[in-house]
């Protein structure tokens, strides 16, 4: 009975647990919804909802494809670099939903749970356009669990109000050379750290007194 519990958790047979929130890290119900939305402890995903605003939802928008897409990408950007001060970032999402639970949503995936943690921490105390960021540790582990297949093929009869993620998708080098930089920039700091560690563990004996002479 344990393993049929364990197997079916956050699925659709499990009557207990919310399959879109595991899956997904929203739901439509919200706080409202009949099954459970477990918060996880520990993850290395993060959650910032509701923070991208695509321009072309507004109806007196008058930016073309290419304008959009750049405004997108200097938003991207901007926030993967923001993110990675915390630790290496695996994988950054950001919805192009326009659901109320999903419109906007940035999603980072850490290699560590440690750095996941941390980000959520101080990012909970910073504003983005004049607003404060909400952040939270997500379930979401697999993005491809989470992403609306129709999307990525054709387009979806359900359109932004699906309920699957529709993932806007930054400009390809732009991808390259962040995620490369990011690499970068940890090697530097590990380097640092261990620089660090050396000099106080080689400084460390020389405060030590001596061993006493061995005994004739
Ligand atoms: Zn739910």
């Amino acid at each position: 009975m344990a393993t049929y519990l364990a197997s079916i958790y956050g699925t659709e047979k499990d009557k207990v647990n919310c399959s879109f929130y595991f899956k997904i890290g929203a739901c439509r119900h919200g706080d409202r919804c009949s099954r459970k939305h477990v918060k996880p402890n520990f993850s290395q995903t993060i959650l910032l909802p509701n923070v991208y605003h695509n321009p072309s939802h507004d109806a007196n928008n008058n930016m073309t494809r290419e304008e959009i897409q750049e405004h997108f990408d200097d938003f991207y950007e901007d926030f993967f670099v923001e993110l990675a001060k915390y630790g290496e970032i695996e994988e950054m999402k950001i919805c192009d939903n326009i659901g109320d639970h999903l419109v906007g949503n940035i999603y980072a995936r850490y290699m560590y749970e440690e750095d996941a943690g941390n980000a959520v921490e101080s990012l909970n105390n910073r504003f983005y356009a004049g607003r404060p960021l909400w952040a939270e540790l997500s379930p979401v582990t697999d993005f491809r669990e989470a992403c609306c297949r129709q999307y990525e093929t054709a387009e979806c009869t359900r359109g932004g109000f699906c309920n699957f993620m529709h993932l806007k998708e930054v400009d390809r080098n732009l991808k390259k050379e962040l995620y490369a930089s990011q690499r970068n920039y940890q090697r530097e700091k590990r380097r640092e750290e261990r620089h660090r560690d050396r000099s106080h563990s080689t400084a460390a004996p020389e405060t030590m007194a001596l061993p006493p002479p061995p005994l004739p």
